[in-house]
C-alpha cells in the first residue's frame, strides 16, 4: 500500500493546477456572470491533453486512467468548477462508447473529442423522470435500416452545445422493466432535433445545460451502442465508473475553499489582529481540512480500483456523496471567514458556494447514493 501518487500524476497534478490558474482564472467572473459558455477553452485544454486523459492513447486520450482524470478534474475544479466542467464533460457520454462500442464506433466518436474537434453529451434525464432511470420514456423505433427516435431530455450538459449525443432509449417497450432500454449514439446536426438552452441556474453558470427534444430524428441502426435490452445496465456501470470523477469536481472545489480561506485569514485584520489568529478561525480551516483529506482517500481510493480492474462502486458512490457533503460545508465556511467580502463576487468564495449544490443533485442526488449505499450494505 503506498500512499504516495506516482511522479507522472504528480506532474500531470502541477500541470493541470497552472493551466487552471492561468486560464481558467482570468475568465472565472465573466463566464458566470453571463452564462457564458466557451468553446476555445476546451480546445487549448485538447491541444494539452486535458480532455479525456483516462482515454487510451490509441483512442487520443493521454492514457492517465480515472486516477489522472479525477486529479485533473480536482486541479481544475479548485480554480472554477463549471468550467472545469466544460473540459471534463466535453467526453460525457463516451465512456459508455469505450465500453460497449464497436472498434470503429470509438475512433468515429471519441478520438475527434480528445483533439478538440468535438464535443459529447449523455442524454438520459428526461422531464417527468430523472432519478427514476428505468421510467424515462424516449422511444426509438425500427423503421428499415433505421432507428427513429420520438422523446424529450432535460437538464442535458453540453445540450446545446454537443456534436453528438448518446440517447437512453426504449426500443423493448413489452420487455421486463429494466430490459426495454438500448443507447444509441445520435449526430446533433440530425434533423428533428430541438435543443433550447436552459438560463439561469445557481451555479456552474459557464456550462452548457439544454432541454433537447427528439422529434421522430432517424439515425442508422448501426448507431446502436453495445447490445439491445442492455441499455438500462450500460447506464448503471457509466455512473458507477464516473462517479469518482464527479467526487473529483466536489473535492477541487473544496480545496479551492481551503485556499482562498487560509489566504484571507493571513489578510484580513480583524480587531488589530490577523484573522487566523483567532481559535475560531483555526476550527474551521481545520474542520475543512480534515474533511478534504478524508475525502481525497477516499475519491483516489475509488478510482485507483477503477484503474486496478477492481472496481468497488459502493466506494464510488461514498465518494460522490461524501465529496457533495464536503463541497457544501467547507463554501459555507468559506463565505462565513470572508464576512460580508464572501456575499459579493469581489471573492470567489460566494460562486463556489452557488457552485457546490449541484453536487448533491446531479449524476445521482444524495438521496440515490444513499439507496445505492445502504442497499449494498444490506445484501452484502
Ligand atoms: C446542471 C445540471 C446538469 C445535469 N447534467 C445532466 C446530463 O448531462 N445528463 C443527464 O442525463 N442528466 C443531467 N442532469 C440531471 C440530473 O442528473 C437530475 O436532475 C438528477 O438525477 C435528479 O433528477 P430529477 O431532477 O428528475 O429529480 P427527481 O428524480 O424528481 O428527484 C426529486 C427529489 O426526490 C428525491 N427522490 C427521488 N427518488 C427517491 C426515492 N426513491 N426515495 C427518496 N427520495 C427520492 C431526489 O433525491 C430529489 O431530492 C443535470 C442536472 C443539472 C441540474
Amino acid at each position: 500500500m503506498d500512499f504516495e501518487l506516482p511522479e507522472e500524476l504528480n506532474m500531470l497534478k502541477d500541470m493541470a493546477y497552472k493551466f487552471a490558474v492561468n486560464e481558467l482564472g482570468p475568465m472565472s467572473q465573466e463566464c458566470d456572470r453571463e452564462e457564458k459558455y466557451t468553446p476555445e477553452i476546451v480546445k487549448k485544454a485538447a491541444e494539452n491533453g486535458l480532455v479525456g486523459p483516462w482515454v487510451p492513447e490509441e483512442y487520443g486520450g493521454a492514457g492517465a486512467g480515472m486516477l489522472g482524470n479525477c486529479i485533473i478534474t480536482e486541479q481544475l475544479s479548485r480554480v472554477d468548477m463549471g468550467i472545469g466542467l466544460n473540459i471534463g464533460a466535453a467526453t460525457f457520454g463516451c465512456e459508455a462508447i469505450y465500453f460497449y462500442g464497436t472498434e470503429e464506433q470509438k475512433r468515429q466518436w471519441i478520438t475527434p473529442v480528445c483533439e478538440g474537434k468535438m464535443i459529447s453529451a449523455g442524454a438520459y434525464t428526461e422531464p417527468d423522470a430523472g432519478t427514476d432511470v428505468a421510467g424515462y420514456r424516449t422511444r426509438a423505433v425500427k423503421d428499415g435500416d433505421d432507428y427513429v427516435i420520438t422523446g424529450n431530455k432535460m437538464f442535458i450538459t453540453n445540450g446545446s452545445v454537443c456534436d453528438f449525443y448518446v440517447v437512453q432509449t426504449i426500443t423493448h417497450p413489452d420487455e421486463k422493466r429494466h430490459n426495454r432500454f438500448s443507447q444509441i449514439i445520435v449526430p446533433a446536426n440530425t434533423p428533428g432535433i430541438t435543443r433550447t438552452k436552459i438560463h439561469g441556474k445557481m451555479g456552474i453558470r459557464s456550462s452548457d445545460t439544454a432541454e433537447v427534444s427528439f422529434e421522430e430524428v432517424r439515425v442508422p441502426q448501426t448507431n446502436l451502442l453495445g447490445a439491445e435490452t442492455k441499455g438500462f445496465y450500460q447506464l448503471m456501470h457509466f455512473f458507477d465508473t464516473t462517479r469518482p470523477m464527479v467526487a473529483a469536481q466536489g473535492l477541487g472545489l473544496s480545496q479551492g475553499c481551503l485556499d482562498h480561506s487560509v489566504r484571507y485569514a493571513k489578510e484580513r485584520q480583524v480587531f488589530g489582529a490577523p484573522l487566523g489568529s483567532f481559535q475560531i478561525t483555526l476550527a474551521k480551516l481545520t474542520e475543512m481540512a480534515i474533511r478534504i483529506e478524508a475525502l481525497r482517500g477516499l475519491v483516489y481510493k475509488a478510482a485507483l480500483l477503477i484503474d486496478e480492474d477492481r472496481p468497488d462502486y459502493t466506494l464510488a458512490a461514498m465518494a460522490k456523496y461524501l465529496s457533495g457533503q464536503t463541497a457544501v460545508f467547507c463554501a459555507n465556511l468559506a463565505v462565513e471567514l470572508h464576512g460580508g467580502y464572501g456575499y459579493i463576487d469581489e471573492y470567489p468564495v460566494q460562486k463556489f458556494y452557488r457552485d457546490a449544490k449541484i453536487l448533491e443533485l446531479y449524476e445521482g442526488t444524495k438521496e440515490a447514493e444513499i439507496m445505492t449505499i445502504g442497499r449494498y450494505l444490506l445484501t452484502r
